[in-house]
């Protein structure tokens, strides 16, 4: 896959920064949380170490892995908690405190120019995929190219959620003519 090969290459020179970078933190709970990471690089990566801790490393890890993140999302597309490790660093809700912005601006400022334009093509990649809405992607985007941080609205996205869970539900009880009026009414 050729977004694969420019990962390797936009990353390639990335060695182990060493356990320092790992976390802020080294009290036996956040200690614990990172210990499926430590010393390894982000080629070794494998999907069953990334959990829900993934989305609390600090700025350093998660831009160290990040190769890894995009390149295991891509070749496992049905796991998809890996897209929402990616794009929930670039994006921010609108009723989440601002402080957020500062920490997407640390990432923006921390990424090549050829690292950008590849996790846009990410992006681009994700959007085609039609399982995460794109009211979550654009803003990442717009981010990635332009440095601007637009919050997207969470009452949009629970809309979004809330018409999914009833098309997948609709479809696992077998009733087509329930979908079809709605999309009508949409
Ligand atoms: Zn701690």
């Amino acid at each position: 896959m050729e977004l694969i090969h420019r990962i390797n290459a936009a990353w390639r020179s990335t060695p182990y920064p060493g356990d320092h970078v790992l976390s802020d933190c080294w009290c036996d709970e956040c200690e614990f949380s990172v210990s499926s990471l430590r010393g390894k690089s982000w080629s070794q990566l494998k999907i069953a170490d990334t959990n829900s801790e993934t989305s609390q490393l600090n700025s350093s890890a998660f831009l160290y892995y990040l190769p890894a993140l995009l390149e295991l999302s891509l070749r496992h597309p049905d796991e998809i908690h890996l897209p929402c490790l990616i794009n929930g660093r670039f994006i921010r809700c609108d009723t989440a405190p601002s402080d957020g912005e500062t920490e997407i601006r640390e990432l923006l400022r921390r990424l090549s120019k050829v690292q950008k334009h590849v996790l846009s093509d990410y992006f681009d990649w994700l959007a085609s995929q039609g399982w995460q809405p794109l009211l979550l992607i654009e803003p990442a985007k717009v981010a990635l190219a332009t440095g601007r941080v637009e919050p997207f609205s969470y009452d949009e996205m629970m809309r979004w959620c809330r018409n999914r869970e009833r098309e997948i539900s609709a479809k696992q009880s077998g009733q087509p003519e329930l979908r079809k009026k709605r999309d009508l009414h949409s």
